[in-house]
This record gives C-alpha cells, sequence and structure tokens, in this order.
C-alpha cells in the first residue's frame, strides 16, 4: 500500500498519486502516460487526475501492476 505521507511532491493534488518508494521502473507510464510522468530529479509523479471511467480504469491499473506498491488512490 501507497504511503499517502511520503508523495512525490510534484504529484497534482487529487485521489491518484506516487509516493517515494517507486522505483522508476516505468510501468505506470506504458499503462496511463496520460497520468502518470517522468521526474526528472527521479520517480515518477501524477500529471492528471483522470476524470472519466476509463481513465479511472487506467489508474487503477496502473495502481495494481506496480511492483512496489507506489500507486496510491486513497488521497
Ligand atoms: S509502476 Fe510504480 S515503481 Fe514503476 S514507475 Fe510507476 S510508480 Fe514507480
Amino acid at each position: 500500500m501507497a504511503d499517502k505521507s511520503a508523495k512525490s511532491a510534484k504529484n497534482v493534488a487529487g485521489k491518484y498519486y506516487v509516493d517515494t518508494n517507486c522505483i522508476s521502473c516505468g510501468q505506470c507510464v506504458d499503462i496511463a502516460g496520460d497520468f502518470f510522468a517522468t521526474d526528472k530529479d527521479g520517480g515518477m509523479y501524477v500529471k492528471a487526475q483522470p476524470n472519466s471511467e476509463e481513465g479511472m480504469a487506467l489508474c487503477e491499473q496502473a495502481l495494481s501492476n506496480c511492483p512496489v506498491e507506489a500507486i496510491g488512490n486513497d488521497v
């Protein structure tokens, strides 16, 4: 489970976030590139929150595939 007390600084506000345990494997960007982006300083961040069922489904897929559970949806 992601740690909402350790969110990456660049996440946009909203339901989904990436925490600092991210190992930059790139899977979330491959799955949901409209919502996740690479931070040039390391790690990933949520660049946009989904506002459709389809977008939510992609974010949930990215969350469940993250190998280190660094993606959260618990605000
Ligand atoms: S899937 Fe998880 S570990 Fe991989 S880049 Fe995304 S947030 Fe980081």
